[in-house]
């Protein structure tokens, strides 16, 4: 990615001369099902678009949840949506690293072949439908799978809560 540079006064200047929200802005994509705001943004290995800021690459979801809710300090900002390329602060929530490695395992990306549910995805669909009103057929489509997979998830078929503590 070429990042532009601009002379200022003679001098090298160590910020892109329009705010970072705007940079963030240009490269969104809204998703009309999901309301993810995807980035186009070159993404790093594990999928997360990057923003270069004063030289320094910062992931944007991390960026984007800085800007527009609160400075997340050491914690980790994680995606309610399990969308790696979504900036959308709604979609956005804070956590420890327990829960960023617990989310990573969830999301079971790095093995091949069929992916699983894991209960924790699961509780993202059941969170999808119930709070964010996606029908079953957009939650099926977000997630690339069928949507009686969707159905049996909702009804309590396939995936039973564990009995509470
Ligand atoms: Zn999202």
């Amino acid at each position: 990615m070429l990042e532009r540079k601009r002379t200022v006064g003679g001098r090298f200047a160590p910020e892109p001369p329009w705010p970072i929200k705007e940079r963030l802005l240009q490269h969104r994509q809204i998703d009309p099902v999901s309301g993810c705001w995807n980035s186009d943004l070159r993404r790093d290995r594990k999928g997360y678009p990057q923003i270069g800021i004063s030289g320094v690459t910062h992931r944007v979801h991390r960026v984007a949840y800085k800007l527009f809710v609160a400075d997340p300090g050491s914690l980790h900002v994680l995606h309610k949506c399990d969308n790696p390329r979504c900036f959308n602060p709604n979609h956005l929530f804070l956590g420890t690293q327990l829960d960023n490695m617990r989310d990573s395992a969830a999301k079971g990306r790095t093995r091949g072949g069929i992916r699983k549910l894991s209960e924790a995805e699961a509780h993202k669909v059941r969170m999808l439908y119930w709070n964010f009103g996606l029908n079953q057929a957009q939650i099926a489509a977000h997630y690339g799978m069928h949507q009686s997979t969707i159905s049996h998830l909702l009804r309590g078929e396939t995936w039973r809560r564990s009995p509470s503590k």
